[in-house]
Order: C-alpha cells, then structure tokens, then sequence
C-alpha cells in the first residue's frame, strides 16, 4: 500500500521544521474478511502526508482495547482529535498519545475507539519517519531509544493450517505455525514458502482438491482426524521437503475458545512436546487461567516458549500480573490491542526488561498496511507473526521485509 506522500521539492527545504500536524481525516476501508475498518489520513503543515489503516481480530481478548463501530469511530476522529492534535509536532509521539489518552479518558479506549486512537497514533509517526527522511523502522528504534545494539530482523511465524475462529473446519486449534530457524529474512520466506507449496500438494494428493481451501490468514483450513494431525502432516512434508532442520513448530491454541478442560489440554502439549519438539506456544490455556500457565512455564518453559497473547493483550497491567505469576516467557504484541504507539512500545520494553521474547503480531482482519514490519523490525522483535504467504494483506508485510532487508 501507499503509506505517504513528501510533497515537491521546492517545498522539501522545510520538510523537518514544519512538522505540526495540519489535518487528520479518516474513511471507511475493507479488511481481509470483507468487514468495515478505517483508514486515516494525516497532512503535515509541510505537505507531508501519512495513511495507514486499522487491522480487527475475531479471536480476540476481553481485556484488549475497545473499538467503536468504523462511522463512529471517523466521527470521533473529525470532532474530538483532529482539533485537538492540530498544531502538535508529529515527532512527538509521546506528546499525541498522552493527549490522546486524556481526550478519551476511559480505562479502555471505548469513548474515543482504539482503532480511531491506534489509526491516528500510527499516522503520525509515518508523517514523522517522511519527514525526516527516515525509513518507518529507523524512527520506531528512535522513539525506543535505540537501546539496540543491532537492529535484527524477526524470525517468521508462519501460520500454514488455520483452525478455531478462523475457519469453519474440525480442528480446535486456531494456528499451526512453522518458524523458519535462519534469521536471514530471504532464506526464512524461501523455507516457509517451500513448506507451504509442499503443504498444499500434500493435501490435495491425499485428502482431495477441497482440502486446500484458505482460512482468515492463508493458511490451509482441511478437516483433519483429531487436533494433532496436522503436526503429523507437517513433519511428513518438512522430512519430504527436506527442511526437517530448518524450521521449528508453534502453535496458537487460542485456548479461550476451546471447550476442553485444562487437563485435556496439558495431555495434547504433553504429546505435542515429547513428539514434535514444539519450540512455541502461545496461549495454551484461557485468558484468566494464569495458574496452568505458570504450571506449563515452570515444567516445559525452559525449552518452549509459551507466550502470552489474550492473557496479556499488550497492556502493562496485564503483563504485571503474568510476570508477578511467572505465567510466560513470550508476549505477543499487538498494536491495536491496546490502542496506541507509545503504549505499544511500553509493552515491547517492559517485555524486554523481563528477558521475555517479543512477538509482534498481526491480526486475522488484516490491511495491506504493512507497518507491523518496520515496527517488528525496528524494535528487533524474536519474531513477527503474518500469517501464510498466499493473500495480498500477508504478503505486504513479507514484501516489507524483503525491502528493509534489501535496503541494509
Ligand atoms: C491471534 O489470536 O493471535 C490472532 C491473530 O487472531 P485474532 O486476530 O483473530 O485475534
Ligand atoms: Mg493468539
């Protein structure tokens, strides 16, 4: 997508030092399941201009961020923001979100809407990073502080079977993942896209033409013998493809959305552990559960990474609890589920300074924004999750990538 526009360059001279926002104007747009989501637009009194627009998840937590219907959300944006953002200096992001949050000022976004507040934060900081001539991950590691020795790129976490919420086949599980190891984002894409080639001639050889059908995030949807059975296919086809020993196994349980007790759900790990050597696993019990969490950390969290997602939702608090409880060693990090920039950015450090590995993640109704990889990216996040490599809203943040990785 096109993310922004530098004006002429008779106009570029004061590019920098002009930098207050001028307008912020939002509109309605489609995400990848067809359903309504906003777009923004921000203007810079030097001619900068910055798009971006809001992704919505289906399997999403109770304590994310609230959003508002998408024309209440783009009104709040023309009554209550963009008066009072006019004139604020677009490089201070910490300065827009503060005022943000106190022009809100509930607990959770649901006056204003955080995909209005995420939407506006975001635009800003790309009319920012035009501004100054810096590419979008460069001014994230800025507003991080730069704290990074090296900036690396993410591994990929590849969802290439679709289960739960996000299809309509048998399988309770909502991601199988597989994680590229090379840590060079060329070779990560040829591995995972050589899997999920692999993947797709499998299923159609042996379960028929249907078994190839897509779920939300591209990765293939069959109906399958039991919830295990897709980690059996995949090691078939990774040994097949020769790429046993370049990748590695997730998966997101999306547990909240399982009607299983958590000792049914301890048996499959069990087995999932012992048999598959499953390097990472998000969500494995529901979104309250911080006792079997921190029971799983402490038996396997040496070697598997559980990781937070609807437990935590990117949100301090959240995360306080889960630390205080020992409950993960992963977080998964997702901008709209708290609702702005700097929050967001909170979250990843807070992560950090707790030795946790950071997941930045997009979500099953996505854009083609591909922003989530320069913020993956710039923060050296351990990895990004984009789903499979088959629809354009994936694949833009794939592209993304390549480009940074081609431009260092
Ligand atoms: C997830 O649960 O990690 C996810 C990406 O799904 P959704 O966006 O539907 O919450
Ligand atoms: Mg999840």
């Amino acid at each position: 997508m096109s993310t922004g526009r530098k004006p002429s360059k008779n106009k570029v001279k004061c590019i920098k030092t002009r930098m207050k926002i001028k307008s912020i104007k939002a509109n309605t747009e489609l995400d990848s399941r067809g359903e309504w989501t906003i777009s923004i637009r921000l203007k810079l009194q030097n001619g900068v201009e910055a798009i971006t627009s809001v992704p919505q998840g289906k399997s999403t937590g109770s304590y994310e961020a609230a959003y508002v219907k998408p024309q209440i959300a783009i009104k709040n944006i023309a009554k209550i923001i963009d008066p009072a953002l006019k004139g604020i200096h677009a490089g201070n992001q910490n300065l827009i979100d503060h005022a943000i949050l106190k022009l809100d000022g509930t607990q959770n976004k649901s006056k204003l809407g955080a995909n209005a507040t995420l939407g506006v934060s975001v635009a800003a900081a790309k009319a920012a990073a035009i501004s100054r001539d810096l590419p979008l991950w460069k001014h994230i590691a800025h507003l991080l502080g730069n704290k990074q020795k090296k900036t690396e790129f993410p591994k990929l976490f590849i969802n290439v079977i679709n289960g739960g919420l996000h299809t309509k086949n048998n399988l309770d599980f909502q991601e199988y993942l597989i994680i590229p190891k090379s840590k060079n984002i060329a070779e990560s894409v040829k591995t995972g896209l050589a899997l999920y080639k692999n993947l797709g001639e499998y299923l159609s050889k042996n379960f028929g033409k249907g078994a190839t059908g897509l779920g939300d995030e591209g990765g293939f949807a069959p109906n399958l013998k039991d919830n295990l059975e897709p980690f059996r296919i995949l090691s078939r086809v990774a040994k097949s493809s020769h790429l046993q020993n370049k990748i590695q196994f997730g998966l997101d349980a999306a547990a909240s959305n399982i009607k299983k007790t958590p000792a049914q759900l301890t048996k499959l790990y069990d087995e999932l552990k012992s048999k598959f050597k499953l390097h990472y696993l998000e969500d494995p019990f529901a979104e309250n559960d911080f006792k079997n969490f921190t029971k799983l950390n402490k038996s396997i969290g040496q070697t598997t990474l559980i990781c937070g997602d609807d437990l935590t939702t990117t949100n301090v608090k959240r995360m306080e609890k889960a630390h205080a409880a020992k409950s993960i060693n992963c977080i998964i990090i997702k901008p709209n589920q708290i609702g702005t920039l700097t929050e967001t950015l909170a979250a990843i450090e807070q992560a950090r300074a707790w030795n946790w590995k950071v997941v930045v993640s997009h979500r099953s109704g996505e854009t083609e924004d591909d922003f989530i990889a320069d913020l993956a990216y710039g923060s050296s996040a351990y990895g990004l999750k984009l789903g499979a490599p088959a629809r354009g809203e994936r694949i833009a943040k794939y592209n993304r990538l390549l480009t940074i990785s081609q431009e260092n």
